[in-house]
């Protein structure tokens, strides 16, 4: 059924205009000037037409975090339909309409079945709430040393045959580029389109220059799990900030001090900024005891740590990092929200269909109200979440 959003201001990728946006299931048409006489044209030629007042909200492409382990007491290690159903649900409450649901480093097998269970759910029919859009493979390819909450005893050397397998689901990895065998590796998921992103690692910045000229794109969450900036070794930090890479940023101002969430807004384009949550299952729930990759977490006042104090995964949700950079910052909202929109989309290969109000794309969207906050959600064209 045709819908028609009005009196709203539509964040397109780099301005924010007074518009209309005519939608089905993929959005038909905008109209940047849309009159009540023309609202009433568009009534005339479908009487079936549902007009949506926008009560004078922003209108956003749905949002994409592309580091999410967790929500709502769920976890994509659970390697079950019911979690991933269950994040799926609660995430389209902060504005994600498409994440990729992130593993840990497990044995193979848990890793397997964590895939194989994605894969299910992703052959089936639409199931609601956000889609799952691919897998984020966060390990088992990484540094003993900056291995943060996961566990060392399953971190192993590079094995394209796990990959290889899921290479349909998997999307985006986090590895280690100081490993041996990483030439290949990075060779292989460059050939078969896969991001290949530096975490959880002790690279040297040398070692991840070469890396980039391979094919290495990416920084998962910049600062975290990775050797300190030294004027004298930059570092994978010093090379993700001199460079047009783009990084991932937990917001949560736990994770990155705020001021240093400013040097990264001043020295890289926001268009190559990504905001992810890192979210474990206890994001949108209570204090208390929950597990992480087989580890048992404490929250306490929304920080996630290890019973050793080592943070374990965050509690955010991306609409609170939105809010938490606008907060710090003086850029313009449209560049912010492209950092959970047009900027995943882009690495992603998807911003012909989800990440930018345009004709042809899924008609995705949030209304944010004047504080930010997520008012109601649409996915597919279909109203999702009401506030
Ligand atoms: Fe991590």
């Amino acid at each position: 059924m045709l819908k028609l959003i009005h009196n709203t201001k539509v964040i397109f990728r780099d301005e924010i205009v007074d518009a209309a946006v005519l939608f089905s299931e993929k959005i038909e048409q905008v109209f940047i000037d849309c009159t009540p006489n023309k609202i009433s044209k568009l009534k005339k030629e479908n009487k079936k037409l549902e007009i949506i007042d926008g009560e004078n909200n922003f209108l956003s492409p749905g949002f994409i975090d592309i580091h999410i382990h967790g929500s709502a007491g769920y976890d994509t290690m659970d390697a079950s339909l019911e979690s991933l159903k269950n994040i799926k649900n609660s995430l389209i409450r902060s504005g994600v309409t498409s994440f990729l649901a992130t593993t840990m480093t497990m044995s193979r097998d848990n890793i397997r079945n964590a895939l194989s269970n994605v894969r299910d759910l992703i052959n089936k029919k639409e199931s609601p709430g956000a889609s799952i859009i691919g897998v984020h493979l966060e390990g088992p390819f990484i540094s003993k040393e900056f291995k943060g909450c996961h566990i060392a005893k399953d971190i192993i050397s590079p094995d394209l045959k796990l990959i290889e397998e899921y290479k349909d689901i998997i999307k985006l990895i986090t590895i280690a580029p100081e490993l041996e065998g990483i030439k290949e590796l990075i060779n292989y998921l460059k050939e078969n389109n896969i991001i290949a992103s530096a975490g959880h690692t002790g690279a040297s910045y040398e070692e991840v220059i070469a890396a980039f000229s391979q094919g290495l794109s990416h920084v998962t969450h910049l600062f975290n799990a990775m050797e300190k900036l030294h004027h004298r070794e930059p570092g994978l930090i010093g090379a993700a900030l001199s460079t047009d890479t783009t990084v991932e940023l937990i917001a949560d101002f736990i994770h990155v001090h705020p001021a240093v969430i400013k040097i990264v807004l001043q020295a890289k384009n926001s268009n190559d900024i990504i905001l992810v949550t890192d979210a474990m299952r206890a994001a949108s729930m209570e204090d208390g005891e929950y597990d992480l990759g087989g580890q048992k977490v404490i929250v306490k006042e929304g920080t996630a740590r290890l019973e050793n104090g080592r943070l374990a995964g965050s509690v955010l949700t991306l609409d609170q990092a939105i809010r938490n950079i606008n907060k710090i910052s003086n850029l313009p909202l449209d560049k912010i929200i492209k950092m959970v929109t047009y900027n995943p989309a882009r690495i992603l290969g998807m911003e012909d269909k989800i990440g930018c109000i345009k004709e042809g794309n899924i008609a995705d969207f949030v209304f944010l109200n004047q504080d930010l906050e997520v008012v109601k959600v649409f996915k597919g064209g279909e109203l999702e979440y009401i506030k």
